[in-house]
């Protein structure tokens, strides 16, 4: 049975389970497309970032982007995965985000409680003996958050594939206060 959800009322997190099964949030979400793209006017945007960033961050949902960094749509790439971490599709969407979309700046963030600090790699022999097979990831788990920051900016600035490797920062942000802090990417 569907389960319809009022426009104004956003799914709490403790709904994440029978909304996921019911489908209503996917209804929700193709009802509320209708209605956007029903006062959408074509902004005639270029696919090439005009502020010439990217931003590369966790999921999480409590971080609200580009509002967050005074930034628009149009403005950016937004990487986003578990934890925020560089892997190789990271890398790989970086090269491609500088060398045929025209980005130089890199701002990594990560954010204060990370679900990422409350896995270890043991998560990944888990899943091995639950399903029978190895996942060919890391898990990318870390438990300091500043350390994860600066080795995540190191990994970028030592990847012989970007093209621009001399703006790149690193931040944690505080997801109770919504400030972002740099991290001293000389410790
Ligand atoms: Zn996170």
């Amino acid at each position: 049975m569907a389960m319809s959800i009022p426009a104004s009322q956003a799914p709490s997190p403790s709904d994440d389970h029978a909304a996921a099964s019911s489908g209503s949030v996917i209804d929700h979400i193709v009802e509320a497309n209708a209605r956007y793209a029903g006062e959408f006017a074509d902004p005639e945007l270029s696919a090439r970032p005009a502020k010439k960033v990217t931003v590369v961050t966790c999921m999480d949902a409590r971080l609200n982007l580009p509002e967050a960094l005074g930034l628009e749509v149009g403005d950016l790439h937004t990487l986003r995965n578990a934890g925020g971490v560089i892997t190789d599709d990271v890398i790989r969407s970086l090269t491609i985000s500088q060398r045929a979309l025209g980005t130089r700046s890199v701002v990594v963030i990560h954010h204060t409680g990370c679900g990422m600090q409350t896995l270890t790699e043991d998560f990944r022999q888990e899943l091995a003996d639950e399903v029978g097979q190895r996942p060919a990831w890391a898990v990318e788990s870390f438990k300091d958050v500043d350390v994860d920051v600066r080795q995540s900016v190191q990994r970028l600035r030592t990847s012989p594939f970007l093209l621009h490797t001399d703006d790149i920062r690193g931040f944690v942000f505080d997801v109770t206060t919504g400030l972002l802090r740099e991290v001293d990417p000389q410790n």
